[in-house]
Order: C-alpha cells, then structure tokens, then sequence
C-alpha cells in the first residue's frame, strides 16, 4: 500500500467581519455520546461501543429511550473504580469485553470504540487499542474510535467526529470524473427522496455518507464534489477537502427555498439547465407549498428564541423568518463555523441577533425579558421554561426527526406550531 500525500489545505477566504455576541460560561447542552442514537440506526452493521461511567450509560439509555429495548447495537464498557485508580490494566479489561461482544454479535461489521470523559481523563488511548484489535478482527470487523466526551465534544458534533474517523479508511477514488458526495447523516426515506432527484436531474454518481452499512464505504479523490446536508461537520468536511474533495458552499435543504438552493448547487456544477431542473423539482415543490400553508398562518408574526444546542440553529432560523415570516429575537449556536455556514447567514434578515456559546443565565435572562412566542431549547430548559409560562420546542427532536427536503419541510413547521397549539389548547 502506497502512502497518500495530503492535497492542498482547504482554503479559508473569508474574512468580512460577523457580528456576533460571543458569551463563554455555563453550558447547558448534550455531550457528542448523544450521536450514536441516531448514528447506529444509521449504519446497520456497525456497533458503538462506548469506554466510560456509567453516566455516560445512563445518558445513552435516557436519550434512546425505549430504543434499548430492541438489542440495540451501541453498548457502555464500563470503566470500574479499579480501572480508574490504575489497579486493572484497562487495555486488557477492553480486549476482553469487545472479545465478548463480536462473538456474540458476528453481524458486527464496524465497531467503534467511543471515548468519553473517564475514559479521556484516565488517558485510555483508544486509537492505540483500536489499532491492535484491528491486527486481531481486520477484515471481519474494522475497529475505528473517536471522542463523544463532554469535554471535547457538544451534542451533534458526535457525529462530525464519528464521520471523521471514517475519512482516512475511505477508499481513494480511481478517477478524477465528478461524483456528488452528500455528507451527513439523513433518514434512509429522505436520502431515496433525494436520490430520485438527483437521478431524475441526471447528476450524478451520487453517493451518501455516512453510509448504510459501514462497510460500503464511498471512495473520496479528486473529482468529488462534496454537498454538506448537516451544519456540524466541521472536521469531516475539511478531512474530505484534505484528501482532494471540492466543498460546494450552499444553505441546507432545510424547508421549500433551503432544499431547492441546495439542488441547485449540483446542479449547477452538472450543468443541468434551468427547465430540466425546475421540471424534477416543481411536484415536490408545489406539494411542500402546499403543505407549509396553514403552519405560515398560524407562525406568521410570531417572535421565535433559539438557545445553542446542536448547530442547525442558524439554518433554521432562516427557515421560520424566510417561510415562515418569523420575527428572530437571537439565534445562539454552540459555534460557528463561517466556512460551513455563510450560505446561510447571508439569507438571514439584515441585522439578526446572533450569538455564539453560552452563558446560560444571562441568556436566560435576554429570553424572559423578550417574552418570545416559541423558545427552540434543550430538554434541560424546556420545563422550566414552560412553567413560566413559554411555549418551547425541544431541540433534540430536530436532530431525531426527517425534516430535510421538500416532504419533511410542513413537518418542520408544524413543530414549532405544536407547543404553542397545545398552550393554547390546555389554557382554559
Ligand atoms: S462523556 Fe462525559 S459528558 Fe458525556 S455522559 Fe459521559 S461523563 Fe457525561
């Protein structure tokens, strides 16, 4: 095997000045552990084998709910009172669960060894473990690791560093024609929505990753032409670019305007033409209009908040002023990152309130002096901010749900109608 040199660095060309509150104090959101919820019913043969407390198992059972139930492929080696005083030899105690694991579980195709805070602070080195276990089950089972800790990592960014790990075993591509490459994770039902469209455009080859299986990964080279469908992958794109992938900046297709934007950033590098373009959009297109109506009606003027949680904050907040007619009190996001998110901060109106981090009492402050309509939180939050009388909208659920493409756009809406329908309902 011959070694890859890295291609260029990612060019980073932007420098116009943003406006932005930046607060740094205390945080209320998910570590990146929260990913694999949605990542292993992504990819069906891998499994995610989290090193770490049993917080972090107990996190896992109360976001995947009754998910663990139906023999779920993700799991808590748990690090014991002698691994973390250095009495048991935590490689060797590893070794032997993920011994246990794959020969009770040969339908493992991937597994990944998910670092967690314990298991950073007792400096367990998973990359090294992942590399001898890989000796002992490589090809039957590749072993990769990332971080979901706390420390490093907040909420979505799970994925963004699950993803990354998967970057350098991508097979390189054996030509340099143009390929789509989309990234980040989507509901299997809106990634075949999406590859109808593709198709019916004649874009393509067309491939998505994360995958379904983890073993069939997409080759990545020169030619690919990267179009990102989440906001938080920071890392995962710039490894892609690294190894001669081509970003195409775009909104995300996020509601009627976001998803129709970023079709037509293929399109235009597929030089399709505007007439075959619009003809494989406009019946989805007129289905979605007709669906986001009645939601417009009833969101149309009202003041939305949105605390930092997951990173498509800012996408949707564009989404409820720009299709909705939302009034945007702040937009906060735990970062930001201008390389994958100008698109869509030039779509917001003039003058929008955005902050990044958190400084969570302040914050909370801002928001009960404003008195929005609708405040998109955590879980953490949500509650207490509904008994002072807020509607609130749980951020996870976007993450959970399909709300990408046009089919999903009155779904998206129609979650910030729920909460303050129910208000409005339960008020007597
Ligand atoms: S990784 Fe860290 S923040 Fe996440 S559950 Fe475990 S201990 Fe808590």
């Amino acid at each position: 095997m011959a070694l890859q040199p890295c291609t260029e660095t990612p060019p980073e060309t932007i420098t116009a000045d943003l406006p932005v509150l930046k607060e740094r104090g205390q945080r209320e959101v998910f570590c990146g552990l929260t990913g694999i919820v949605w990542l292993h019913r992504k990819m069906q043969d891998a499994f995610f084998l989290v090193v770490g407390s049993r917080t972090c198992a107990h996190l896992i059972q109360s976001a995947a709910g009754v998910m663990i139930f139906a023999e779920p492929r993700f799991g808590t080696a748990i690090l014991g009172e002698r691994d973390l005083a250095g009495l048991a030899d935590a490689n060797d105690e590893l070794e032997r669960v993920v011994e246990q694991l794959l020969s009770r579980r040969p339908d493992i195709g991937t597994l990944f060894l998910v670092g967690s805070c314990p298991s950073e602070v007792i400096k367990l080195d998973l990359a090294k473990a992942a590399e001898r276990l890989n000796h002992r089950y490589f090809p039957k089972v590749r072993i990769l690791n990332y971080s979901g800790s706390g420390i490093e990592t907040t909420f979505t960014q799970g994925e963004d560093a699950c993803l990354g790990s998967m970057v350098p075993v991508l097979p390189s591509k054996s030509n340099d024609e143009p390929a789509l490459l989309v990234v980040g994770s989507l509901a299997d039902v809106v990634e075949d929505q999406f590859k109808r469209l593709f198709d019916q455009m004649g874009i393509g080859p067309v491939a998505f990753f994360p995958p379904r299986r983890a073993a069939d990964l997409p080759s990545v080279g020169k030619g690919t032409k990267l179009l990102v469908a989440q906001p938080f992958l920071s890392e995962t794109v710039r490894l892609l670019m690294k190894r001669g992938a081509e970003l195409l900046p775009s909104p995300y297709p996020f509601g009627v305007e976001g998803t129709t934007a970023w079709l037509r950033t293929a399109a235009d590098v597929w030089n399709i033409d505007q007439e075959r373009f619009e003809g494989a959009i406009a019946p989805a297109v007129s289905r979605a209009k007709t669906g986001l109506e009645r939601y417009q009606k009833v969101l149309n003027g009202r003041k939305a908040f949105l605390f930092p949680d997951s990173q498509l904050e800012i996408p949707l907040a564009r989404f409820l002023s720009r299709e909705c007619g939302m009034e945007l009190i702040e937009v906060g996001t735990p970062y930001i990152d201008r390389l994958l998110m100008d698109a869509e901060i030039s779509l917001l109106p003039a003058g929008t309130a955005l902050s990044e981090g958190q400084d969570v009492e302040k914050q909370l402050d801002r928001c009960r002096e404003a008195r929005p309509d609708i405040t998109v939180c955590g879980l953490g939050l949500a509650n207490p901010l509904e008994a002072e009388g807020l509607s609130t909208k749980w951020s996870i659920e976007l993450v959970f749900s399909p709300l990408h493409g046009y089919d999903q756009a009155a779904d998206l809406a129609e979650l910030f109608v729920r909460s303050s329908e129910r208000r409005r309902r339960l008020t007597v």
